[in-house]
């Protein structure tokens, strides 16, 4: 019988892919989303196929989807440190009661779910890289509080689903991402670097640029949850790429990349802004038999093709 999966968030960066896998591999989707910060510009090819549906509806306020349900993917939030800065109440509400009501919803329909969790759990972290048995150092009342005291929050109800009530549950911890459908004007490094590239204005590193991220493709990052939601392993797993790079030379290299003639100029840090992050991927590598495959430069083809192709566009609507 065919399965059918729940996919919140489903018109976001993350979502829309995973929809287009779930598709892919014969499920039947139904894709819910408020598109706060989703945009159906991503999933629009999906609407004409018979095993897919969508729902705008918030997550927040109680979730009903008709039928039986295999599977849930919870992946709307707001996950851009500028989208949170924006939209506080309804990260926390999205992180807190969102979950809650999927956790509900995946009881009643005897569902597995499979939440999205973050690096951010692990705040400014103190040991690197970071494995999973590592609690993390958050600050729960600084700008990224809203974000990463919600997935920590979730996380914890997650785990109390699982123990208590013996819901089938697994938890992603999701490192930096990127790839196509990644928004343009979420004020992250990458599509921000990469747009000032192309439009031959400064790149605006913030701090000295020295502070680290590992950057994973996003290809790499869904056969991740993929594997993990087909595995039967309870406890969170990191999902990322532990190449590490400093911001600044990620800015260079997205210069020499693209050939612009942009030049780097530097912005005071964000507060509570990560110094380093990289994932240990041992657990993913020994349970799931996973790992990145996709290289930055590679990775970097396919983004760029994307950004571009978005900027003509819009440039023609104007
Ligand atoms: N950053 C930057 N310039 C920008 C946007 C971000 O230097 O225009 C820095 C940011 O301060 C952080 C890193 O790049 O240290 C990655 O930021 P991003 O927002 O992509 O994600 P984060 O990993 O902080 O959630």
């Amino acid at each position: 019988m065919q399965k059918r999966i729940l996919i919140t968030g489903a018109a976001g960066f993350l979502g829309s892919h995973l929809s287009d896998r779930f598709i892919a591999e014969g499920y039947h989707v139904i894709g819910m989303d408020n598109l706060l910060t989703g945009n159906l510009a991503n999933i629009e090819h999906l609407f004409p196929l018979e095993n897919f549906e969508f729902y705008h509806h918030d997550v927040s306020k109680f979730v009903h989807v008709p039928g039986k349900l295999d599977y849930i993917l919870h992946f709307a939030s707001p996950a851009s440190p500028i989208d949170y800065l924006k939209m506080p109440i309804q990260t926390m509400k999205v992180g807190s009661l969102g979950t809650h009501n999927l956790l509900g919803l995946a009881k009643a329909k005897k569902a597995r779910i499979l939440v999205a969790s973050t690096s951010e759990v692990y705040g400014d972290p103190q040991v690197h890289p970071q494995k999973e048995e590592y609690w993390g150092n958050v600050n729960p009342i600084g700008p990224r509080g809203v974000y990463d005291e919600a997935k920590r929050f979730q996380e914890a109800i997650t785990m109390a689903y699982h123990t208590f009530h013996g819901l089938e549950t697994r938890i992603v911890r999701i490192f930096n991402t990127y790839g196509p459908r990644m928004r343009l004007n979420d004020g992250r490094a990458l599509p921000t670097f990469f747009r000032q590239a192309i439009e031959g204005e400064d790149i605006t590193v913030f701090g000295d640029g020295s502070q680290t991220r590992s950057f994973c493709y996003v290809s790499d990052l869904v056969e991740g949850i993929y594997r993990l939601l087909l595995s039967d392993y309870a406890l969170p797993v990191n999902i990322g790429n532990p190449q590490e790079i400093s911001i600044k030379e990620f800015a260079e290299e997205i210069i020499e990349f693209t050939g612009t003639s942009s030049k780097i100029v530097y912005k005071p840090l964000p507060k509570d802004d990560p110094q380093q992050r990289q994932p240990d991927i041992t657990k993913a590598q020994n349970i799931l038999g996973w790992q990145p495959r996709v290289s930055r430069k590679e990775g970097f083809i396919k983004t760029y093709a994307y950004f571009k192709e978005i900027l003509e566009k819009n440039k023609t609507l104007v």
